[in-house]
């Protein structure tokens, strides 16, 4: 029912709980950490203070003046807290919680939880919330500005996430779990944070993670761009009438079969892969030629020209007599200019990448 009431702040009846002009003015503690009374400790003054997104708060609160800054005297006001009991508040003055900063803050010694008040949050921020979490936006850019993770029936965030998220960019901390995690995608990063598995990233941004550049992952993964003067859109419109061919090998550990290479056939026009195993590189002329004539027979059309990087396998004196007879034309890619025999390269990274 709680949650109901979070997300519908403005529904609330005791924002503003305040009479005005007077010194002994009492202000209603909050009706959402009143109700969870009963929940563990939170620290309010130790050096990882936790803050709490209240709607029932009618201003933000702190326990501890230390976490204020540009502190004033204010004429004294009296808090109602959970048990019925009253605190004196005398002063008030600014919190900056990572991007977000809060004026009017009270300072209420003996407070046991620091409160974020929902109304009383900038007018140019809205608050979104969820199972997992709320989060406060910036209206006109949707900047993240604060992430409070749902632990215990409540919306908490906690300093040090903040204090961290001061120290380092959040492009920083974006990267250093990329790396805890073995590399792992940004996006899987980002929805493990709000997945509330991880903490720190709450103030990384969509242009964040749109910006996120890993070299070792570029180096790692990323290939070679194809060859620029090759135009874009050169795909052959007929079939068989290029075919790229690769082998690739030795693998380190044989198949059940004692195969440890595999030659690959790629049908420039339909993309049809063909692959063949084979025990050894001397194979792949045989295994070439069952493929040309089963795909011959099968499309009713002949093989024109062949595209290979100028490896040994296929340079040899029988298989120049062999093209010749067949009147089939063999480009060679020079063997570093992979680029140009790009698509059959390509070919086998998603095959091994299946491995
Ligand atoms: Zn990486």
């Amino acid at each position: 029912m709680h949650r109901q009431y979070l997300t519908n702040p403005t529904d609330s009846t005791s924002i503003a709980n305040i009479a005005s002009n007077k010194s002994d003015t009492i202000i209603d503690y909050s009706s959402d950490a009143r109700a969870f009374n009963a929940n563990t400790n939170f620290d309010t003054s130790t050096a990882d203070p936790i803050f709490i997104v209240d709607s029932g708060a009618s201003h933000h609160m702190v326990a501890d003046k230390k976490l204020l800054t540009s502190l004033q005297s204010i004429p004294t006001k009296q808090v109602v807290i959970g048990d019925g009991s009253r605190l004196e508040c005398k002063q008030q003055g600014d919190l900056q919680l990572g991007k977000l900063l809060l004026h009017g803050v009270l300072v209420v010694p003996g407070l046991d939880r620091n409160l974020i008040s929902v109304g009383n949050t900038p007018h140019t921020t809205k608050w979104e919330f969820d199972k997992h979490g709320a989060t406060l936006r910036n209206n006109n850019n949707g900047d993240n500005l604060l992430t409070a993770h749902l632990r215990a029936g409540l919306y908490s965030v906690k300093a040090s996430q903040l204090a961290f998220a001061l120290t380092a960019s959040t492009a920083d901390l974006l990267h250093d779990w990329h790396l805890r995690l073995g590399h792992l995608n940004v996006k899987d990063v980002m929805r493990l944070s709000r997945a509330g598995r991880i903490e720190g990233l709450s103030q990384v941004s969509g242009k964040d993670v749109n910006d996120f550049i890993c070299n070792s992952c570029i180096l790692g993964k990323g290939k070679r761009l194809p060859a620029p003067s090759i135009p874009i859109d050169n795909r052959s419109q007929q079939p068989l009438s290029i075919v790229h061919i690769d082998l690739w090998g030795p693998a380190t550990t044989p198949s059940i079969g004692g195969c440890r290479y595999f030659l690959t056939c790629y049908d420039d026009c339909t993309r049809k892969i063909h692959l063949s195993f084979l025990k050894q590189k001397s194979d792949a002329f045989t295994a070439m030629m069952t493929y040309i004539a089963r795909v011959e027979r099968q499309l009713s059309c002949k093989v024109k020209s062949i595209r290979s990087d100028n490896g040994g396998e296929f340079n040899s004196a029988a298989w120049n007599t062999y093209m010749q007879s067949r009147g089939i034309e063999h480009v060679k890619v020079p063997p570093a200019a992979h680029a140009q025999n790009g698509r059959v390269e390509r070919v086998h990274l998603t095959i091994l990448n299946g491995v």
